[in-house]
């Protein structure tokens, strides 16, 4: 973080400063006292299991120079305390002062899957010309996201942001500090409509990353997704990517999916026949790709960059991490799931040309609430027309999976039910054969990692 002083940060958070020690310069933002470094400006949040402000005095054993608070009666004669309103809301407008002080371009991601996947490929391609800020891994959230601002330096010279949510209102609070320029996203899934009620109301949520767009900044989305292809605006301009619809301004055409990757062409704006190839499964990484193509051809890069910087892409830690293990081949996707992607996952196994068994190892989808018998059934009769030859579901709901399967046609000894992944790992250990592909998959809280783990040691 480039340096900020006190003057700045007071009329940033409309503070008040309680007891002036000096009018120092704040050199980082910290909101943990055990990794707060000397210089910083600690930041008490108030959390549902701590309250932040009872680590003040650590903070300051450990060199903090200044302290926000909600406690007008806190009194430190050792460092400059600024009493703030709400400290979660000064964080917030502190990041957005920050984001303005350090002006560059800036793009948001909000969506119901691929939203890490696409922010880590846009940031790949355009890394190919430019010096890029990201969030780090999943930072997405309202504490996440203003921290990853701090970490802008004079050197960057663009940023790419990933936006997440839980409820309405939330994508609408970030948007309002991230003021991006390029605002993207990725689909109208159904991750979280235990609490948003329908997928209207998801849509609804996901479109707040729209409200501080103006004249010439841009709405990137899929255009072949239901909902998204019906948003239009007289405010800003409205792109859409895609590989279905006719009307996108970028589209993959051509696809051939080979047992390395996926290969496809575009035709850009000058008519221009490019084809491109990405080492990663999936028809859902095309839609990510195409963001990231946009982007690169928007911030001026030529056709070898933007390649370059798809070859490099890396997907993080559990997203379609396939490898083989001995003769067996494990497509690892346990970092989450919902009905959307573990559709786009099945399809991996589905084209994968290994000429074994495809096992589908698939835990529950958590957070489904009254839909979840309705969307388990529906991904277990999927399951079945993904020529799948053995399903093992895992968990309170995989019954549902069993069901689905079942009824379009998995014979019994197929379809397999267990509360635990130890009771889970316990049957692959008897059935593994030589050229198996297992997927495996299941939402985060259901810790699927361990079955990749024993697969790991065990082929
Ligand atoms: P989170 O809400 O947890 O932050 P996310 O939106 O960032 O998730 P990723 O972490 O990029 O999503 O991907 C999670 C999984 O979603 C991947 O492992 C893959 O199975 C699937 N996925 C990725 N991209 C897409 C896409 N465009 N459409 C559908 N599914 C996708
Ligand atoms: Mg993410």
């Amino acid at each position: 973080m480039q340096s900020m002083t006190l003057d700045e940060i007071l009329k940033a958070v409309n503070g008040t400063l309680l007891n002036v020690i000096d009018r120092k310069e704040v050199h980082g933002i910290s909101i943990d006292s055990r990794t707060l470094k000397p210089g910083d400006l600690y930041i008490p949040i108030i959390g549902t299991r701590f309250d932040g402000h009872d680590f003040i005095d650590q903070a300051i054993g450990k060199g903090a120079i200044a302290c926000f608070t909600e406690k007008k009666d806190y009194y430190n004669k050792d460092v400059n305390i600024i009493l703030v309103e709400d400290t979660l809301k000064a964080l917030h407008s502190l990041a957005l002062y920050y984001r303005k002080k350090m002006n560059i371009p800036f793009i948001a991601i909000t969506g119901s899957s691929g939203k890490t996947t696409t922010k880590d490929m846009i940031a790949s391609v355009l890394e190919q010309k430019y010096k890029v800020l990201k969030t780090k891994e999943n930072f997405n959230n309202e504490i996440g996201l203003p921290l990853t601002l701090f970490e802008l330096e004079s050197h960057h010279e663009i940023a790419v942001i990933e936006i997440g949510m839980s409820n309405l209102g939330e994508i609408s609070r970030l948007v309002h500090i991230v003021y991006p320029d390029i605002a993207i996203i990725t689909n109208i899934g159904l991750s979280h409509i235990e609490k948003l009620g329908s997928q209207e109301k998801i849509f609804q949520a996901k479109k707040e990353i729209l409200e501080t767009l103006s004249k010439n900044q841009i709405a990137l989305l899929n255009g072949d997704d239901p909902f998204l292809s019906t948003i239009k605006s007289d405010k800003f301009k409205v792109k859409f990517i895609g590989i279905k619809s006719n009307k996108l301004d970028l589209k993959a055409k051509n696809i051939v999916k080979t047992e390395k990757g996926i290969q496809f062409s575009i035709k850009d704006k000058n008519n221009i026949i490019e084809r491109y190839f990405l080492n990663l499964p999936g028809l859902h990484n095309i839609y990510n790709s195409l963001m990231a193509i946009y982007i690169g051809k928007y911030y001026g890069m030529n056709f070898k960059e933007i390649q370059k910087g798809l070859e490099k892409f890396k997907p993080s830690k559990m997203r379609m991490d396939i490898f083989e293990k001995g003769k067996v081949k494990v497509i690892n996707d346990v970092y989450n799931a919902n009905p959307d992607s573990m559709k786009a996952a099945l399809k991996v196994l589905k084209d994968s040309s290994k000429i074994g068994r495809k096992i589908a190892v698939l835990g529950d989808m958590l957070e489904m609430g009254k839909w979840a018998a309705k969307f388990h059934y529906d991904v277990g009769k999927f399951v079945y027309n993904c020529n799948v030859d053995i399903l093992i579901g895992v968990g309170e709901n995989a019954k549902y999976y069993v069901q689905g399967a079942m009824n379009e046609g998995l014979c019994k000894e197929k379809a397999v039910l267990f509360k635990t992944n130890d009771e889970a790992i316990a049957y692959l250990d008897t059935i593994i054969q030589n050229d198996d592909v297992i997927l495996i998959k299941g939402s985060r809280g259901m810790n699927m990692e361990k079955i990749v783990n024993f697969l790991q040691e065990r082929c």
